[in-house]
């Protein structure tokens, strides 16, 4: 089967073709970071608007690329959560009006199993059980894929996620925010001592796989604050900047122990993982933080102390994309979970399913009595 994937939970407008043997026939992402750099952070309005100015264009472009005829297709997947209703809205639409008028199934598809199940595309002898840390703007997930769609949450962050964290940082530090805050961060830090700023690890003292980066960034704002640097100077440029160093070692000590945290949760959730499911083999990272050079390295050595694996995407894949919503359709669509086609002429206000807040799975019951 052949299956297109629509995803707009965020800020970029995505879509996708992709076969179920794993073959990609087309992918097209429009990014709105252009709008986020100006105005600091996504304003649901504006990325709604933004959303609507592409999305058609997006679909089609995935169709030419991929040479395909609307009919050729098999199914619709579409993101209907979680993430901001009013873009979410845009892409369950588009789906819906599509799906209808060709008369497609359409799949309604969770955007952080997206994230950990396009690892199996990309390594095609990744089964399940196996376990996953999705590190992204909006999450700091570490689950336990029993099954598809059988999933079990052992830890969430109880405040910020990490690509907050980066995109925050990185928005004090002066740095160009075009692309996310993360990779600007990543290269500064590349210039800077890890060890300068002794930053505390979070949540030492909670023996859980929860995640916090709240204080790590207020930490990170007061280490700014006290070496003067001037917050205001926005977009350092690349050769010059007086205090350049100053920031570079400031990006790396956060860096360091933002990834140590990581590194902390996941020698505890493989524990865990294992008296769960003890046939793992692999630890998957993805969301955009996964995409982190240093992210990698680090992890790398966390799986090779405990004899698993690390499967990671590339960045493409790790980012929002719409190969990972296709990919997940197809999951769900050999397995005969889809949905009808919509009606062809249904109404500009009929309700359809959207879910804004959505958890993936059940939290580990025993993960509480554990952590004591
Ligand atoms: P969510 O998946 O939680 O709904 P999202 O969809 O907005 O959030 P993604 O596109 O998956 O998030 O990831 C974007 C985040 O990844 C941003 O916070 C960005 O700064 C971060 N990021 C991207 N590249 C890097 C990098 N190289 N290093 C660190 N962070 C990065
Ligand atoms: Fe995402």
């Amino acid at each position: 089967s052949t299956v297109l994937g629509i995803e707009t939970s965020c800020d970029d407008t995505a879509a996708a073709i992709v076969c179920s043997d794993g073959r990609i026939l087309s992918e097209v992402v429009s990014s709105q970071t252009d709008l986020l750099s100006r105005y600091g952070g996504v304003a649901p309005k504006m990325a709604e608007e933004a959303h609507l100015q592409v999305i058609d264009q997006v679909v089609q472009q995935a169709l030419e690329n991929a040479n395909l005829k609307e009919t050729d297709l098999s199914a619709v997947a579409v993101t209907i959560g979680p993430g901001l209703s009013l873009c979410l809205r845009v892409g369950v639409q588009k789906a819906r009006r599509f799906a209808g008028k060709f008369r497609l199934p359409i799949i309604g598809v969770h955007h952080m199993e997206a994230h950990a199940l396009v690892a199996r595309l990309v390594h095609k002898e990744l089964e399940f059980p196996f376990l996953a840390l999705l590190i992204s703007g909006g999450h700091n997930l570490l689950i336990l894929a029993r099954d598809l769609g059988d999933y079990v949450q052992l830890g969430t962050t109880i405040d910020d996620a990490i690509g907050e964290a980066f995109d925050k940082t990185a928005r004090w530090l002066g740095l160009d925010m075009r692309r996310g805050g993360g990779p600007a961060l990543e290269e500064l830090a590349r210039e800077g001592d890890p060890h300068s700023i002794k930053f505390s690890v979070p949540m030492k003292q909670h023996k859980d796989c929860n995640f916090s980066y709240a204080g790590l960034k207020t930490q990170v704002r007061m280490a700014i604050e006290s070496r003067n640097i001037n917050t205001e100077k926005n977009v350092i440029s690349s050769i010059d900047c007086e205090d350049r160093k100053a920031r570079a070692d400031i990006a790396a000590s956060f860096q360091r122990v933002a990834v140590l945290h990581l590194e902390e949760r996941c020698e505890r959730a493989i524990e865990w993982a294992l008296g769960i499911e003890p046939s793992i083999t692999s630890l998957v990272i993805s969301g955009g933080v996964a995409s982190n050079q240093y992210v990698r390295l680090r992890l790398d050595d966390v799986v090779e102390r405990n004899d698993l694996q690390l499967v990671c995407p590339p960045p493409r894949l790790c980012t929002d994309n719409g190969v990972m919503v296709a990919w997940t359709g197809i999951e769900h669509f050999r397995l005969g979970r889809f949905d009808p086609p919509p009606p062809e002429d249904e109404q500009e206000d009929t309700v359809f399913d959207l879910r804004p807040r959505w958890p993936l799975g059940e939290e580990y019951a025993e993960g509480r009595s554990k952590a004591r």
